[in-house]
């Protein structure tokens, strides 16, 4: 069975306004003859409304980087699954290893979000993965199966099947570091057997699951070579139009 690619940027706290309409106008036409994968792009909130408008008529599609799961209420500085609807924005990253480890982010607090944006109609790209402590003591299967479990946690298997995984290993994100193709697939094949097991074997196989830690253009094609990997979440790399599109066009020569 083929999965249809996605290839995902998140931009994190780069971009005003301004230069995500120059980022538009230049990608766009670099991917103008795209039509067999998904694109998205998640860009910081306060570009979001304005890109939905830039990005209507065009395969690629805006997510958010983050969402509270609460709909409205006295949460100062917070963002809604309400709000992300109102813009337009049908994806948001859940649990990236920045909300994790900076903003102290648990994996209660993800699965609230989870939930929350399911519960909406909003896509979840859950982010799991181990810091290098854990994978240099032998943890990482521990680590991804918990992350994992608790992630999704009483969510109805009846959308289950809207969650998008990536597994993003800390130690990879930024740092010029991507984990081998082995420890990769490894890790891939590990995620999807947990699945299989939280959510049954139909789900398990149409599940999309990213990769995200260093990709670029140089090694984005043998990464999506991998049997249980089915598109990349891009960081440092998607912030130029061009590099983003290479990597979007994977199967061709750099
Ligand atoms: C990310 O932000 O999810 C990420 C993988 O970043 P980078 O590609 O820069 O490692």
């Amino acid at each position: 069975m083929k999965r249809r690619p996605l290839l995902a940027a998140n931009w994190k706290m780069f971009k005003t306004v301004s230069e995500m309409e120059s980022y538009v106008k230049d990608f766009l036409e670099l991917v103008r003859d795209v039509s067999d994968r998904d694109i998205l792009i998640a860009p910081s909130f306060v570009s979001l409304a304005r890109m939905v408008q830039l990005l209507e008529k065009s395969i690629v599609q805006v997510g958010a980087q983050n969402m509270f799961y609460e709909d409205k209420g006295a949460y100062t500085g917070e963002i809604s699954p309400l709000m992300l609807l109102d813009v337009g924005v049908k994806t948001v990253i859940i649990g990236h290893s920045e909300r994790r480890h900076i903003f102290n982010e648990d994996d209660k607090m993800i699965n609230r979000k989870v939930i929350a944006a399911l519960h909406h109609g909003i896509a979840p790209v859950l982010c799991i993965g181990e810091t290098l402590e854990e994978r240099e003591s032998g943890k990482t299967s521990k680590v991804l199966q918990t992350q994992l479990k608790n992630g999704l946690q009483d969510v109805d298997t009846e959308v289950i099947k809207k969650v998008i995984v990536a597994y993003e290993p800390v130690w990879a994100i930024g740092t010029g570091r991507t984990a081998t193709l082995e420890q990769i697939q490894e890790a891939h094949s590990l995620v999807r057997k947990e699945v299989g097991t939280l959510a049954g074997e139909d789900i398990a196989q149409n599940m999309r699951i990213l990769y995200g830690g260093s990709v670029k253009p140089a090694n984005v094609r043998d990464i999506m070579r991998l049997e249980d990997v089915d598109g990349a979440l891009v960081g440092g790399a998607s912030l130029d139009p061009e590099s983003f599109a290479k990597i979007v066009k994977f199967e061709q020569d750099i």
